[in-house]
Parts: C-alpha cells; structure tokens; sequence
C-alpha cells in the first residue's frame, strides 16, 4: 500500500454474501494501514495529535459508499430504542440543514467547494456523542484513515487552513462501487435517508472474492 508493507491476516466468510458482509475484514484491513503509517510517522519522530474529545474532524463530508453504508445501517438496528431514536433526531437535523443550504443534491460530487460547504455549516455528525465517536468500533473507513500532525485547534478553522494530515494510502476509497459500480457516495449525515429508497437486490459473491476484488479496486486507483 503506497510505500508502506502490510502484512494482514483476513478471516471472511466462506459462503456467498453481499459486500457488507465483508466490511469488519476491510475495516481490519484500513487498521492495518493505519497503524503501519502511524509506526512509520513514529519512527520519523513525528506525533499524532487525534485526541478522544476531539470532534472537529467530526464535522466534515464524511463520503459513505453502500457496502459500508448496510453495514452501518446494521449497526443502527441493533441499538436500543432510547438509543436509536436521540440517533435519529441528529440524523433528521443534520438532514435538514444539508438540504436548506441545497448541498443534499451535489453529493456525490468529488469537489472542494462542496466540502468547504458542508464543513461551513457545522453539522456535526449524528453518531458523535460529547465530541466522540459513538460507534468507533464501527466508525467509517475513511473516519479511521484521517489523523493529523498539526495542533488540534486547525482542524476547526473555516479553510482547515495549516492542517497537516498523516499521508495515509486512501484504501477506504476502494469500498465504494465495490458492491455495485453504478453506486454513488453520499454524506454520512444522509444515511437515514439514503436507508428509504436504497437498493434491495444486490450480487453475491464468497467472502475470499469480496476481498479480491477489493484489493484489485485498490491497486487499479491512481497514486
Ligand atoms: S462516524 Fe464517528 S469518527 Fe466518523 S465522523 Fe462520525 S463521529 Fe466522527
């Protein structure tokens, strides 16, 4: 992965699944990378400066393909009912405010505007709970691959100006059109509502050809 060695073991399923079914290997897989980035960054004698408490990151696109995004909504099931329903009151807020500035209909769209935007509104994302992540365990590929060096305080400027983040491979960006090529990203906050009209059928395929392809969706990507 970019200059870095991985050596990772993968377990998935050996049946025939959707791709969702293979997301804690890849969510494994990112870890992985992740680590092998922070370790070479710690052997440069360079810090981290991602600390628990600090969300500001929080507050940014967060793109979410939709193998990742059935695996979320998984996770949502599976919460308590008092639970779920505070979750779903920051997911109906975040919702509204993305479609009052008219952002809901760019997503998709890879572009710096859309991201200054969506940052400028400071919609905080629905599953940050006093600034941390509440389902960290099961936080986004992209989420894991984001740390930075700069002091914290620059990630909440408007521009995000100074902010330096760790150079660490994009393997998150290889999970979208992974489970459909037609597939679009669309921001996090809009998950709940990507839930109501999102598609039912879906190719299945053994958890080892999951996998596959997904590594091949990685080294076929540019840089
Ligand atoms: S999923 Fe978690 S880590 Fe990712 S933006 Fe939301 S609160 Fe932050």
């Amino acid at each position: 992965m970019g200059d870095l060695k991985v050596v990772h073991p993968i377990t998935v399923p050996s049946g025939s699944v959707r791709a969702a079914a293979v997301v804690p290997a890849l969510q494994g897989l990112v870890n992985a990378v992740v680590t092998a980035a922070e370790t070479k960054l710690g052997e440069a004698g360079t810090e981290i400066s991602c600390r628990k408490g600090c969300g500001a990151c929080c507050r940014q696109l967060l793109p979410v393909s939709r193998t990742e995004a059935e695996r979320l909504l998984g996770v949502i099931e599976a919460m308590p009912a008092k639970r779920l329903r505070a979750l779903k009151e920051r997911f109906a807020t975040a919702s509204a405010a993305i479609k009052a500035a008219g952002l809901a209909e760019k997503a998709g769209r890879a572009d710096r505007e859309l991201s200054v935007g969506y940052f400028a509104l400071g919609i905080p994302c629905p599953f940050l709970e006093e600034e941390s992540c509440s389902i960290h365990p099961e936080r986004p590929l992209v989420c894991r691959e984001y740390l930075v060096t700069s002091p914290a305080e620059l990630c909440a400027g408007p521009q995000q100006d100074g902010v330096t983040p760790v150079p660490v491979p994009k393997v998150s960006m290889a999970a979208r059109g992974l489970q459909d090529e037609r597939e679009s990203w669309f921001p996090l906050a809009l998950l709940l509502d990507w839930a109501k009209t999102r598609p039912r059928d879906g190719v299945k395929r053994t958890g080892p050809e999951w996998v596959q392809r997904f590594l091949k969706r990685i080294s076929s990507r540019p840089g």
